[in-house]
């Protein structure tokens, strides 16, 4: 039987445990301790009890490692990472932003880009919306997509994975940036000015994906604002209810990588660069908390 480990038991990392009930797979989610968390879900008003293994005491390896802690908590999972797999384990980093790869010293790492939307309180996660991941097409991803088939998660598998992790890269850069630093939820578009800074960011970003070899239709920046008109006002983004949490900000690996590329190619991105600065300031706040 396939095993996959899921560190992480968040709103992504439980969402995609209970994806998988019920099909043929053994799955263990790895938290901070053993424990039990009640896992909501919102369309149906069903609750299920999800059950949490201690990270620090498996020694199981497994086929497959999904990890879904946020990417600020990924250094201190490095070496239980280590513990949990074998030489031909695939890793699918299930998180938001790019180049966290890098840090894992191992064969196989597949980013992903995750559409999976949800939200953990204490003990409580609440799932809102979607149970998709996208992946990198091969035949080990291809066998993975076989063995859920059954269950509740669709794994979308792509000839250039890339492709979609810059698209979400630049969903995440204009939204999660201008509800951060302004504090304030969706509506916050609303403000012609703020609009116009939210293009200027997704425009940079889009130049930056241009030279990283990325190709969007020019229409990207327009279709990416239509998306966010479709936003209830009151929505907040995960860097906004971070920052108004006063918790670390997942900037390095979405303002920030954008911007290490940007310096790369030696292009000039003001936005961005004022944007990473005021966001890296509010994320070092939250550190000395
Ligand atoms: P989350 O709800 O905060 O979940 C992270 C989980 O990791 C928490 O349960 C946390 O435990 C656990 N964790 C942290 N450090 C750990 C450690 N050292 N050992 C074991 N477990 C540890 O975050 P999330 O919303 O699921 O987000 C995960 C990633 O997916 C992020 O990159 C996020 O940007 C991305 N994403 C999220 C959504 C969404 O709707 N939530 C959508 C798309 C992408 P504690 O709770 O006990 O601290």
């Amino acid at each position: 039987m396939t095993t996959i480990g899921i560190i992480g038991p968040g709103a992504v990392g439980t969402g995609i445990a209970h994806a998988l009930k019920g099909c043929s797979i053994h799955v263990d989610l790895l938290g901070k301790r053993d424990e039990t968390l009640i896992f909501h879900e919102y369309a149906t008003k069903e609750t299920f009890p999800i059950t949490v293994k201690a990270l620090n005491t498996t020694d199981m390896q497994y086929d497959w490692l999904i990890i879904a802690v946020k990417t600020t908590q990924l250094d201190a999972i490095l070496a239980d990472v280590n513990r949990c797999i074998h030489k031909d384990t695939r890793i699918i980093l299930a998180q938001n932003g790019y180049g966290q790869h890098e840090k894992i010293k191992h064969a196989y790492v597949y980013p992903a880009v995750v559409y999976i939307s949800g939200q953990k309180e204490g003990q409580h996660i609440t799932h809102f919306r979607d149970y998709r991941l996208q992946i990198q097409k091969d035949t080990f991803t291809e066998a993975l997509q076989q063995n859920c088939a059954q269950s509740q998660l669709t794994l979308e598998l792509k000839p250039h994975i890339e492709q979609q992790i810059w698209y979400k890269l630049l969903v995440n850069l204009g939204i999660n940036s201008i509800t951060a630093l302004s504090r304030d939820t969706a509506q916050v578009l609303k403000q012609a000015s703020m609009a116009k800074l939210c293009r200027q960011l997704i425009e940079e970003g889009r130049k930056v994906a241009e030279a990283e070899g990325i190709h969007f239709d020019t229409t990207i920046t327009t279709d990416i604002m239509h998306i966010y008109a479709g936003y209830p006002d009151d929505m907040g983004t995960s860097m906004y209810y971070d920052l108004m949490h006063h918790r670390p900000l997942e900037i390095e690996n979405i303002q920030g990588y954008i911007l290490r590329q940007a310096q790369k190619h030696h292009l000039d991105v003001p936005y961005l660069t004022m944007a990473h600065t005021l966001l890296q300031y509010e994320h070092q706040k939250a550190m000395r908390l």
